[in-house]
């Protein structure tokens, strides 16, 4: 054979081979070894199904990868965030992808697999929800089956997602990595996330965490405070809000991710569907629904609490008292008050830290955090998107300076 020729065919053979590499790839990626997980219906179940990630940091990211490696070939991201330095500690995501949309840099993470990816940009909140129900709706009408994963990191959006797998019947995996705790849920009707929230880790933080004192202080309300109380009540609460800011480590984001994926295979493998009444009535050992999974990464502690009186069947979605949203121009989280109010820009400083102010405007260093308050209502909080946080301070400020 002439030399072009076994070139030629060589050079045939390279082409063909490459042109092999997806399918080559998808069959070895799948690394579901387990005898129970091989079965054909299984892996036909599992393309079947469409991964909403709802949140793309540290848990969604590694989930993702995980559901990916495991056989998952639709997904939906959702994110609104930026990657930004904090995001690194993770030990998850490369320098070269700081200031990058979260979910565009989730994208290039499943790039060796062979995922479908829809994407969806924003920051899911009452205001924009039915957008994400549209999204939603049209992959079911395509024949998908929906499985949410709740990743974001603040109770008002695991709530709201929480309400919306309630309302509307969706599968829903709760997870969370608080700290030193990674943990993780199958929400059904009888035990849902604001049950779990009121009923379990309230008590449990009391006296380190967030919930516990907003109920503190939902319980005090109808009481009149006097001033220096409710001073008092608003600098301790904005410190356990700063405290209690929950973080993802690397190791609590890779539990929570493997604890979400588990409790999806093991449901979809057993054809458990939270929200039909047969599976919840099963009450052997082996039934998942209605029990969080905990692990604490440094007592090495595992956890499973049952959860199956919760009674939030007719549950609605409700406004907050703020519009959220990212400000245009990207330079933080803006909150403005669905009624109109005043802000009384004088009586800030009695409890604020003021460091500019006009008669309409004035800037609050809160916590090391910038915060252009506008009389009429409206906060920004500069360079940050800790939505928990700017909650609790915008409602701080309306209980001490908004005039009726
Ligand atoms: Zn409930």
């Amino acid at each position: 054979m002439a030399a072009e020729n076994v070139f030629k065919t060589l050079n045939k053979t390279l082409k063909a081979s490459f042109q092999a590499l997806p399918s080559v790839l998808k069959q070895s990626l799948n690394n579901l070894q387990f005898t129970s997980f091989k079965t054909s219906s299984f892996q036909k179940d599992l393309k079947n199904v469409k991964a909403v990630i709802i949140g793309c940091g540290a848990v969604g990211s590694r989930l993702a990868q995980t559901l990916a490696s495991l056989g998952v070939e639709h997904f939906l991201l959702l994110d609104f965030d930026l990657l930004e330095l904090e995001n690194l500690k993770t030990g998850l995501f490369s320098k070269d992808f700081l200031g990058f949309e979260k979910t565009f840099v989730l994208q290039q993470l499943l790039s060796n697999y062979n995922a479908k990816l829809e994407v969806l940009n924003m920051l899911l909140n009452y205001d924009n929800h039915k957008q994400f129900l549209k999204a939603l709706n049209n992959s079911a009408r395509q024949g998908f089956k929906l499985w949410l994963f709740d990743c974001v990191d603040n109770v008002q959006t695991k709530l709201l997602v929480n309400n919306l797998a309630l309302k509307h019947g969706f599968n829903l995996v709760h997870g969370a990595a608080n700290n030193a705790v990674a943990q993780a849920m199958i929400i059904t009707r009888n035990a849902c996330l604001s049950c779990v929230y009121e009923k379990y880790l309230q008590v449990q933080s009391q006296t380190q965490g967030l919930q516990g004192f907003n109920a503190k202080l939902n319980a005090k309300k109808g009481a009149k405070l006097s001033v220096k109380k409710q001073l008092k009540a608003l600098q301790q609460r904005l410190t356990n809000a700063w405290v209690s800011r929950t973080r993802a480590n690397a190791l609590t984001a890779s539990i929570t991710a493997s604890l979400q994926s588990m409790l999806f295979l093991h449901a979809l493998k057993s054809g458990l569907q939270p929200f039909m009444k047969q599976d919840l009535e099963q009450t052997n050992e082996q039934n998942i629904l209605g029990k969080l999974f905990r692990f604490n990464v440094e007592t090495l502690r595992f956890e499973t609490l049952s959860f199956n009186d919760c009674d939030c069947k007719n549950v609605s979605l409700k406004p907050g008292t703020f519009l959220i949203n990212i400000c245009k121009a990207r330079s933080g989280l803006k909150l403005l008050t669905r009624k109109p109010v005043t802000i009384n820009i004088e009586q800030l400083q009695k409890y604020f830290k003021v460091l500019e102010k006009t008669s309409y405007i004035a800037v609050l260093d809160v916590n090391g955090v910038e915060v252009i308050v506008f009389k009429h209502g409206e906060l920004l909080f500069k360079h940050f998107y800790d939505i928990e946080f700017a909650t609790i301070v915008a409602e701080a400020i309306l209980q001490v300076a908004a005039e009726s």
